[in-house]
């Protein structure tokens, strides 16, 4: 089985619907509002064990009555939680309100993923040297995300997200580099590259710029795909989008599971379309990804 690592954040959710998003000054009555496991690290690491990969979540959660929420659904899709630590304080939260229209808007508070720092990173180096693929997001301090490079991973997929200010350096090792089309700009600006916004510009900008494979999504219209061997367009099925909170994540982990199991970007892309877009048919992140073996939309 392939073994996939991440690195990154544990959250928990609260998700909130809303008629519309609120303005400064108001009090709205929400339609419903619900805790539930999250976090870009802990929402992939959940994806890729559920597309069929070996996982081990590496991160913190706090010593609060959130923190057993936050793994609940990792430990039902059997990743290992043994390096995640459990540190005094809060565990990590976001708040996510989805309006009718299905547009999302998110505010996280760190809590424990703050407390990631290189230190904690180091410890988990034989873990990170003994994966097929390591995972990073941006939900951890940056010099964290760093510290993993320096930890030897074979194989680094970094999604940018939400954006934050990386070292060059992490940008490189990315094989591939997981952005949509804000994340894309942003770190080929941080690259030094042009001011382009085109999703082909960018994605060619970032290559130009030395990173080795880039992904970029592109919500209903799929992901752009790009190498050495050329740049491929890859379509999502056409489904009916509920709530798209956490898709982008499910993307990135069944990507990464795929990509550690010996399949080309395209090919693993192309099931992580596939599998994103039945998420974005369910409400929640964690709780709208697919169990083993559920039909995915074609
Ligand atoms: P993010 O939320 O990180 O911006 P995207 O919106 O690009 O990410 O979505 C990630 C992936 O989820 C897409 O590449 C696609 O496969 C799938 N997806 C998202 N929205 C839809 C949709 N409306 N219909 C079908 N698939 C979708």
């Amino acid at each position: 089985m392939a073994r996939v690592v991440v690195v990154g954040s544990l959250n928990v959710d609260l998700h909130l619907l809303l008629r519309r998003h609120i303005l400064p000054g108001e009090t709205l009555i929400a339609s419903g509002g619900t805790f539930s496991p999250g976090g870009k690290g802990a929402n992939q690491a959940c994806a890729a064990a559920l597309a069929g990969a070996d996982v081990t979540m590496c991160g913190a959660v706090g010593d609060d009555s959130s923190a057993p929420v936050a793994t609940t659904l990792l430990a039902e899709a059997g990743v290992d939680l043994t390096h995640v630590r459990r540190l005094s304080g809060a565990t990590g939260l976001a708040v996510v309100s989805v309006d009718a229209e299905g547009e999302n808007t998110v505010v996280v508070v760190p809590g424990a993923n703050a407390a990631v720092t290189p230190g904690v990173v180091r410890g988990w180096e034989p873990v990170i040297g003994a994966a097929d693929v390591v995972v990073l997001q941006g939900e951890i301090p940056a010099t964290s995300d760093l510290e993993v490079v320096g930890c030897g991973p074979r194989r680094l997929i970094l999604n940018l997200a939400p954006v934050i200010d990386v070292a060059p350096q992490l940008l490189l090792a990315a094989d591939p580099l997981v952005v949509n089309e804000h994340e894309g700009a942003a770190a080929l600006s941080q690259l030094g590259g042009p001011d382009v916004t085109e999703p082909a510009d960018v994605v060619a900008g970032l290559r130009a710029a030395g990173v080795a494979s880039v992904v970029m999504t592109l919500g209903a219209a799929g992901a752009l795909v790009a190498w050495s061997g050329g740049t491929v367009s890859v379509p999502s099925p056409r489904v009916r989008p509920v709530d798209t909170v956490g898709a982008g994540d499910a993307f990135c982990g069944a990507l990464a599971a795929r990509v550690a199991d010996g399949d080309s970007l395209e090919v693993a892309a192309a099931f992580a379309a596939r599998f994103a877009a039945y998420t974005v048919q369910f409400e929640g992140a964690q709780a709208s990804y697919p169990a083993p073996g559920t039909a995915l939309p074609d």
